[in-house]
């Protein structure tokens, strides 16, 4: 943690809650990483529509291992489908060796009629491997305690980041263009302003500036990060669903989201209660 931020994480500690604290936290975090600014829309003009999958020869067995994992659910190869069969959206997925662990969506493009036509889904080369935080992501951390002889963490880990990745993109082809590019607009005007007035969110310029873009960074952010988490749980809703663990599984997302996503709680329930079985319900 950086100095600035463990200041001000020690000086809220003292006169506020941890809901707070956890809060100015994130604050923070995402204020001073230049992650907290969105990708910015792409100006590549591939609009032939359907999945484009370019992936390196050296990455070709893992990634078709990965894939065929993600399509044993259901849910995963219904959304699969739906973008291999869309006339209009190109999704293309790629792996990159840089930020071996991690993922990203992005190069985001609309039509004149602000219909989303293309998003790149860019993965890892090592997307089975690293189970991130538990504060921004209930689900995926959750699988770090299971295993079982029909259960290969790692592969259903990286399939589990792909369904977080297609997560953002569907949510992304139901955000308003102008919205989008608003925020990519105003989020580092915003943390400028933020980085420069000693934290201040009560600052009347940083209140306009979320109200303008519907949320201050770390809100958008998060709201982003909770949709992902919700289609990886939609995921492993399928997966899991004839494991032995599968209620402990999801006990142990609804103790995380309890604990750091209580209000983005509804949509994580909501899958809970999709269930085919009724004997884990999220209570
Ligand atoms: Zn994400």
């Amino acid at each position: 943690m950086r100095t600035t931020q463990f200041i001000l994480v020690l000086a809220l500690i003292s006169f506020v809650g941890s809901a707070e604290v956890v809060f100015a936290r994130k604050v923070v975090n995402k204020a001073v990483n230049s992650t907290a600014t969105l990708p910015a829309p792409n100006a590549n003009n591939n609009t032939s529509g359907g999945i484009r999958e370019v992936i390196p020869d050296k990455y070709q067995k893992r990634y078709q291992e990965w894939k065929q994992e993600f399509l044993s659910a259901d849910i995963a190869r219904q959304q699969w489908d739906m973008y291999a069969h869309n006339s209009r959206l190109t999704l293309t997925i790629t792996i990159s060796d840089k930020n071996e662990t991690g993922a990203g969506s992005g190069k985001y493009k609309w039509n004149d009629a602000g219909e989303l036509i293309a998003a790149t889904i860019t993965l890892g080369s090592r997307i089975d491997q690293g189970f991130p935080t538990a504060v921004y992501y209930p689900v995926m951390n959750a699988l770090r305690s299971f295993e079982s002889p029909s259960f290969s963490t790692g592969h259903v880990l990286a399939a589990t980041k792909l369904a977080h990745e297609f997560g953002h993109v569907m949510k992304i082809s139901t955000t308003p263009k102008d919205l989008y590019n608003l925020q990519v607009q105003l989020v580092p005007v915003y943390n400028q302003i933020f980085l420069q007035n000693g934290y201040n969110v009560n600052d009347p310029r940083l209140i306009e500036l979320a109200r303008k873009m519907g949320g201050n960074p770390v809100q958008i952010w998060e709201d982003r990060e909770y949709w992902g988490e919700a289609n990886a749980m939609l995921f492993l809703r399928d997966r899991v669903a004839k494991e032995r663990f599968h209620c402990r599984l999801f006990g142990k997302i609804k103790q995380t989201v309890d604990e750091y996503a209580k209000d983005y709680e509804e949509r994580f329930a909501e899958i809970a209660r999709s269930q085919n079985t009724t004997s884990c319900n999220w209570k």
